[in-house]
């Protein structure tokens, strides 16, 4: 923990990293990739303070909590526009493409792939056409096998798939960095950060050196295809139990918007949470609380729960529900 920065093993232990990030994304070597801080939060303020001008448009599409989040941390900086809102489906569903306020002069289109609090997410990248899409993938980047080309930033904080709070890894087009303003303070510039490998400050060390080695066990896992399978295998298993409980639990989202790594759910009647809540923790199932902002239950399937993991849970539900149905 107490490496420097700048001596022989950590900028051996970052460039490795950065390679693996690399090859398991296969990002073309037209992007640049970032270790930075802040949270994803900070960085829904520094996108617009990077790579649009205060009056121009910057579309945004608003399809639960955080990306209503990034919406608010960038209106004080850009002229948002928010292109198209699921709020009305109390954000269980994803609206249509063609459906889509676009502008073609936008600095660029900000969405959020997977909604970590509503568990919903889009199963395909939205075709904006020539303007950048920026998408925050704090909770499903990793989780499966992404076309980094479509994109003109991905970031994501690290505390879901990728390590230890603390950090955010970025992906960001080259051309993009032209527009970082040359009048800012460097350390919010990611032309800066770029320039200086992530380094331009300290870097949170140890979490970049733990996100080296979850990379590492992608890697020895068999990469994102593998874990894809995987992701893809928990899901549907919990989904089918919360499908076939004969109304006892419920899913609200759209099933074409479902999400792969959270997924919220409610019992058929809400008097029984606290002792869903108990037993489940009793069976070591921890976490299971939802967010205050939809209530009920949310299992979270990020890529360190195996398979196993979500067997008990599905287990415990089957239990639980035949004896309180
Ligand atoms: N975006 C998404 C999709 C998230 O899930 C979260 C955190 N749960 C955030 C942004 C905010 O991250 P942070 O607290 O690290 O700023």
């Amino acid at each position: 923990m107490e490496l420097s920065h700048r001596g022989k093993h950590f900028v051996e232990l970052a460039a490795e990293s950065e390679r693996d990030l690399r090859f398991l994304l296969n990002i073309p070597d037209n992007y640049k990739t970032l270790f930075l801080q802040g949270g994803a939060t900070q960085h829904f303020a520094q996108l617009p303070m990077n790579f649009a001008r205060r009056d121009q448009i910057a579309d945004y599409i608003v399809t639960g909590h955080w990306s209503e989040k990034a919406v608010r941390e960038a209106k004080p900086l850009v002229d948002v526009r928010v292109a198209a809102n699921s709020a009305a489906s109390n954000y269980t569903a994803i609206p249509a493409r063609d459906s889509w306020a676009l502008h073609d002069d936008a600095a660029y289109v900000h969405y959020t792939p997977n909604e970590t609090i509503h568990g919903v997410e889009f199963q395909q990248i939205p075709d904006v056409g020539k303007v950048p899409l920026f998408a925050d993938m704090s909770s499903d980047i990793l989780s499966r096998p992404v076309d980094v080309s479509k994109f003109g930033v991905i970031y994501a904080g690290a505390q879901k798939n990728i390590g230890a709070a603390g950090l955010v890894v970025m992906i960001v087009r080259e051309d993009l960095l032209e527009r970082c303003p040359k009048d800012m303070p460097k350390i919010f510039n990611y032309a800066e950060h770029a320039a200086h490998d992530s380094m331009l400050n300290t870097p949170n060390t140890f979490g970049w050196y733990l996100a080296g080695l979850v990379f590492k066990w992608l890697l020895r896992e068999g990469g994102l295809v593998a874990m894809g399978e995987r992701n893809r295998a928990k899901m549907a298993l919990l989904y089918g139990c919360i499908d076939g409980s004969g109304g006892f639990y419920r899913n609200p989202v759209d099933k074409a918007a479902r999400s792969w790594m959270n997924v919220p759910f409610t019992l058929s009647d809400d008097n029984l949470n606290a002792a869903f809540l108990k037993e489940s923790e009793g069976a070591g199932l921890m976490a299971l609380r939802g967010h205050k902002a939809v209530g009920g239950m949310r299992a979270s399937l990020y890529n360190a729960v195996p398979m196993q993991a979500v067997q008990a849970l599905v287990d415990f539900m089957r239990d639980f529900a035949r004896r309180n149905g």
